[in-house]
């Protein structure tokens, strides 16, 4: 068993050198009380009150896992390798790997990854009617919402650009991420106060296929007594687009008559769904693959690749035929295709 130090700096180097060890790209640490003030339904304090530290691990997504989507030829890798791979597998085997380490130094932990499906409220902050309800007067309905970008925040790994995504000055938007609660101290990190990353180009704002992120309208929260601020996002445009759909029921769904074929899905029907990540057709095209092009050309990156992300014009499907191509298809071939379509 490794004896990690009681104090709290030499415990911290430990675990940031465990956490690298174990599989994260980056980590950082927060002491609970950066949550002084969140709501009730989002504040893990709820969940384990005498935690006295969070850690936050950032797992980046692969920029090849996104280049066959760039290429418009190879669409499962973000939603298999780069997405779901990550999200459910390679990070909560991480973060439990480095939680029980913890334990096994007699401080309870507990790693948490992306397991929001259970949330009380919805993506407005509203508790789900009929969902659930609290155990005890005074504490807040289960399950609580841990909001992963805003702890990575506050763990120190980067800022939330427009596009609420977390930018981390090494891979931009393009990472997940793990949590590991504890009640082992540990020495945190500051907020991230480095060069800006987030330089308000709009460039997610342009390319989001689903229209989500606004230009103008905007969402202001102080957190941790630090002013934030981004786009009003539309999740559920953004829900529609991730799955192919552009705008309005689209493509993939269930008793939708109205399909409509649209430029950023080359599928004449939905493909399965990879892992419990959906299908994420349009690639994060916005919100994660325009704005690490943006990054790159302003050069804010620290983690540097040879060549640039963005080659080329992104694609567009040309439907203009479509009429023409499925004539002769077999009837329930194409367009919402039931045994595929689990959502
Ligand atoms: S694309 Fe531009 S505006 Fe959008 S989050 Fe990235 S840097 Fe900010
Ligand atoms: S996942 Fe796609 S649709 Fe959603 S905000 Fe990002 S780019 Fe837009």
């Amino acid at each position: 068993m490794t004896v990690i130090p009681d104090d709290p700096h030499e415990a911290a180097l430990w675990v940031k050198k465990r956490g690298l060890e174990v599989g994260a790209d980056l980590v950082g640490i927060a002491p609970m009380t950066r949550w002084e003030g969140a709501p009730k339904q989002m504040d893990p304090r709820y969940i384990m009150p005498e935690a006295k530290s969070c850690i936050g691990l950032a797992f980046r997504v692969l920029r090849g896992s996104l280049r066959g989507i760039e290429e418009g030829t190879f669409f499962s890798n973000y939603s298999g390798m780069g997405y779901g791979g990550i999200t459910y597998i390679f990070m909560p085997i991480a973060v439990n790997t480095l939680a029980r380490e913890i334990e096994d130094n007699g401080y309870e932990a507990f790693p948490m990854g992306h397991q929001s499906d259970w949330r009380a409220i919805d993506n407005e902050g509203n508790l789900r009617k009929g969902f659930s309800k609290p155990v005890a007067p005074g504490k807040p309905a289960p399950d609580i919402m841990v909001h992963l970008r805003i702890a990575g925040y506050l763990c120190g790994l980067g800022e939330i650009g427009w596009s609420k995504m977390l930018i981390t000055p090494e891979f931009g938007p393009a990472v997940r991420i793990g949590l590991i609660f504890t009640e082992m101290e540990l020495e945190p990190d500051p907020i991230y106060e480095g060069p800006k990353l987030c330089n308000r180009c709009m460039a997610c704002v342009r390319a989001c296929p689903g229209h989500s992120i606004s230009a103008t309208k905007s969402i202001k929260v102080k957190v941790c007594g630090h002013d934030l601020e981004w786009g009003e996002i539309d999740t559920e445009g953004c829900d529609l687009a991730f799955r192919g759909a552009e705008e309005g029921p689209g493509h993939y769904m269930k008793n939708s008559d109205n399909y409509r074929p649209n430029p950023i899905s080359p599928f004449y029907q939905a493909p399965p769904k990879v892992y419990n990540a959906g299908k994420a057709v349009c690639g994060a095209g916005g919100c994660t693959r325009a704005c690490i092009a943006s990054l790159e050309a302003r050069g804010v990156l620290t983690h540097k690749m040879r060549k640039p992300f963005r080659r080329y014009k992104p694609w567009k499907v040309d439907w203009s035929h479509y009429e023409e191509e499925i004539r002769d298809l077999p009837a329930g071939t194409v367009g919402i295709n039931t045994k595929l379509d689990t959502d």
